[in-house]
């Protein structure tokens, strides 16, 4: 730390990534990234001419993408919000809407926090049930910001829309924010809501579902009065916060939008296959309806396992929480790599006996 910075930050804890390491080629399941490429419409966007435009601004107002997405999930232009990647539209939301103080889950994405605390915002974190489990009463009538990601990270756990309804319909003086980064691997979204709720803000994301992770792109859904806001804030950082090249990207991914919603499919069959394997190996697992399980054995511990695994060439992702030390949260990959982890994890049981 330089003695320049701000006394503001001193204190700043930030966002620990999941790991990237070069030193070896691991078979990566740590970081909820797709085992599918890109479809090959958006390999063909991203062609020399793109590249050559990129001496152009990009479109400050994603114009095109924007007309796809609101195509794509039925609702008006004025209601959809893009930025570079959905990490980016959390920090704008927690910036305009967090004044009075943000609730969420005390157990959820790790940036809420982050976020809280960078702009000096109160948080307020409810503890999950005992069997990791949202308690919706808990998210009413807040008076708060309220931030929920459904499915919740990294438990996987999904709350049914009628419970995000009353926590919505209950907090008509606060905007609710549900981050939906995997709703495509099984939830229920709240889009639909959007409409009868102008306190509603929806986000979502490229990077999981639909193979994206490094092109950073994220979207959003609200009413037109809160898109403005982020709108409003956007322009007083950066307007041109998402790139030429991932703006045609994201118009051509829409494209092809059946691609990524049977990736989607396949994702979930590998899911049911990892857990029930797993589940055979003596392990437990919550019900998932992510594109990731989260596991953990009375034979093993969640730290151990993790070390192992690393050593066999598998990354999976291990939290130092003492709440969740005992899991792992494992990326479901592809059939061939949920078959490498398995006997990866047999092995390692066997090792142990
Ligand atoms: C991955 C993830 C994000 C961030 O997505 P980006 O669009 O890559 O910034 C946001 N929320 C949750 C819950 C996530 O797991």
């Amino acid at each position: 730390m330089s003695r320049f910075l701000s006394g503001l930050y001193k204190s700043l804890e930030e966002y620990t990534p999941g790991e990237q390491p070069r030193d070896k080629k691991y078979i990566k399941l740590n970081t909820n990234e797709s085992p599918f490429c890109p479809s090959e419409a958006v390999v063909r966007a991203i062609n020399r001419a793109a590249v050559e435009d990129l001496r152009l601004y990009s479109d400050p107002e994603s114009k095109e993408l924007k007309e796809a997405l609101a195509e794509r999930y039925g609702v008006a232009f004025e209601n959809v919000y893009v930025a570079n990647g959905s990490d980016d539209i959390l920090s704008f939301a927690f910036m305009a809407f967090g004044r009075d103080g943000a609730v969420y889950p005390e157990i959820s994405y790790g940036f809420y926090s982050v976020f809280a605390n960078l702009y000096g915002i109160v948080p307020c974190e409810i503890p999950l049930e005992r069997d990791f489990s949202i308690d919706y009463k808990k998210y009413c009538n807040t008076g708060k910001f309220t931030v929920i990601a459904n499915p919740n990270a990294p438990t996987g756990i999904a709350l049914p829309l009628w419970q995000i309804e009353e926590i919505v319909k209950s907090n008509p003086e606060n905007v609710v924010l549900i981050d939906e980064a995997y709703v495509d691997f099984g939830g229920e979204s709240a889009l639909p809501l959007i409409e009868k709720y102008d306190n509603l803000l929806v986000v979502r994301t490229f990077s999981k579902s639909r193979s994206m992770a490094g092109a950073r792109l994220g979207f959003a859904f609200a009413s037109r009065e809160i898109i403005a806001d982020l709108e409003k804030l956007k322009y007083s950082t950066n307007p041109y916060n998402i790139n030429r090249l991932t703006q045609k990207a994201g118009v051509a991914a829409l494209s092809e939008d059946e691609y990524y919603m049977e990736n989607c499919r396949k994702i979930a069959e590998n899911r049911a296959f990892a857990t029930e394997e797993l589940v055979k190996l003596g392990f437990e697992a919550t019900d998932s309806k992510a594109n990731f399980i989260f596991v953990r054995s009375d034979k093993i511990s969640g730290g151990e396992l993790y070390t192992r695994l690393r050593e066999k060439g598998i990354l999976i992702r291990h939290f130092s929480k003492p709440a969740i030390a005992d899991y792992n949260r494992i990326t479901v990959g592809s059939r061939e790599e949920m078959e490498a982890l398995i006997e990866a994890v047999k092995k390692i049981m066997e090792e142990k006996l």
